[in-house]
């Protein structure tokens, strides 16, 4: 294992770092995709021609990773349609025609709380989902270190933000001290047979002084919490990573993360937590940061989640043709097909980039420098990987990709970021395991047979 396992120098291009951010008007429509989270798809319990009012529960979650969805302005729900999405899937979508006047469901009340298995429900109530870009549902990673075969000791709370041009988590950490504190408090409280002598340290790249002043001064008398820094190197904020760089402690391939004694929740996710403990008001809007060359005036922009992008495209302004926009950063972001595709929970970023920046290199062959396993933080070789996809047998290609450790690959795309011949080679990465995916899913069915 390397001394410092993030290694990648990108341009930081936190151009909106000192954008305060600006709420936008009430938009006229917001579209709702029932996938805004890992797991199966939320199964919408509205109609066409109901109104609804902010912070209703408009679709429940189906399944146990799945979460529920709500409404995020007041308004009439106008359709219920399927719509494409980037994987090329589509999703069922709730559009919803804005009134115009934000009104507060009589829903919205702080849920009440005895213990941990209310807080939990609570938790999965309020849609709360990993806001740093996996969207796994948090009260589901919180319940995983209530397994007594693990000793969490460690919480981490995900503040890096590594990826260029993303400010929403360092500006909401400007604005919200506060709600990290709460949503602190509310861990150890409800979660004290498991959390209760943990260390909450706040891991938070040097590039963001400002931040780290404010929660210092916010923590200085909580002796449990500490601001860890961390070098500016690109990706701080990748799971694996933070648990080496911040504990020393080496993540497994095949094991659940609180096995290795700590927990991790990423900045926003834990202040939009503590915002619906203490409000009853769910994830229904979030910094958007709307920066990239395309782009008139970088803002930070405060929207409805289901906002469509064009609307903040519109306020920032555009100077060129966008020829590629991406929600989240540049290194592991995803590129949309429209400027009429909306926001969803885990957009804290629209990047719109001109036509000269959004041209892919032609890839040329391998030439086996080596630079992919150099800079990967967990030291994969991509060349083996793409190698070992070739071979025809399936119990050897699986055989080979294992001992390649791609399952261990935290899609943070230095890879492709450093090779010389332009390759795809996250894609190569992704290949890799959905095979691996299907192959165990195929053995676990033979054996059970
Ligand atoms: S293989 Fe590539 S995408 Fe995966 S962790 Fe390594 S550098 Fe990142
Ligand atoms: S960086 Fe690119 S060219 Fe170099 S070994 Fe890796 S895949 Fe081959």
């Amino acid at each position: 294992m390397k001394k410092d396992i993030s290694s990648l120098h990108v341009p930081h291009n936190k151009n909106t770092a000192g954008c305060e951010p600006v709420r936008i008007a009430t938009p006229s429509e917001v579209i709702l995709p029932m996938n805004m989270h890992s797991g199966h798809d939320a199964e919408p319990i509205v109609n066409v021609g109901d109104h609804v009012k902010v912070g209703q529960l408009i679709a429940r979650e189906e399944g146990r990773f799945s979460s529920p969805v709500h409404a995020t302005v007041s308004g009439t729900v106008v359709e219920i349609a399927p719509i494409p999405t980037a994987s090329g899937k589509e999703t069922i979508a709730i559009r919803i025609e804005s009134d115009g006047k934000m009104e507060v469901s009589e829903t919205v009340k702080p849920p009440v709380i005895n213990d941990c298995a209310s807080f939990l429900q609570a938790v999965r109530e309020g849609g709360i989902v990993g806001l740093g870009g996996a969207a796994f549902p948090t009260w589901a990673k919180f319940n995983e270190a209530t397994n007594p075969d693990y000793k969490v000791d460690t919480v981490l709370i995900n503040a890096a933000e590594c990826e260029p041009y993303i400010t929403s988590d360092h500006r909401m950490m400007l604005a919200h001290p506060d709600l990290i504190a709460d949503g602190i408090e509310y861990l150890r409280k409800y979660m004290n047979e498991y959390l209760g002598n943990a260390t909450f340290k706040i891991c938070i790249e040097t590039n963001k002084a400002d931040a780290i002043e404010v929660l210092k001064n916010t923590f200085a008398d909580k002796d449990y919490v500490v601001i860890h820094e961390l070098k500016t190197i690109y990706p701080q904020g990748a799971k694996q990573v933070m648990l080496y760089n911040a504990t020393g402690r080496v993540a497994v391939a095949g094991r659940r993360f609180p096995s290795f004694g700590a927990l991790i929740i990423n900045v926003s996710s834990l202040a939009k937590m503590a915002e619906y403990l203490n409000t009853g008001m769910p994830i229904v809007e979030r910094i958007v940061t709307v920066d990239g060359s395309a782009v008139e005036n970088p803002m930070n922009l405060i929207a409805p989640i289901g906002t469509r992008v064009s609307e903040l495209l519109k306020i920032t302004g555009l100077k060129s043709n966008p020829g590629k926009i991406i929600i989240g950063g540049p290194m592991n972001g995803t590129a949309i097909y429209s400027v009429d595709d909306p926001i969803v929970k885990v957009a804290n970023a629209v990047l719109a980039f001109d036509e000269k920046d959004a041209v892919l290199p032609e890839p040329s062959a391998c030439i086996n420098c080596g630079r992919c396993m150099e800079k990967c933080p967990v030291s994969i070789s991509v060349a083996d990987v793409a190698r070992a996809m070739t071979v025809k047998d399936k119990d050897k290609m699986a055989k080979l990709l294992i001992q390649t450790g791609v399952r261990q690959c935290v899609d943070c795309a230095c890879c492709n970021y450093v090779c010389p011949a332009n390759r795809h080679l996250l894609q190569i990465n992704w290949d890799a395991k959905a095979f691996l995916k299907k192959y165990a899913a195929e053995q676990k069915e033979g054996g059970n047979k």
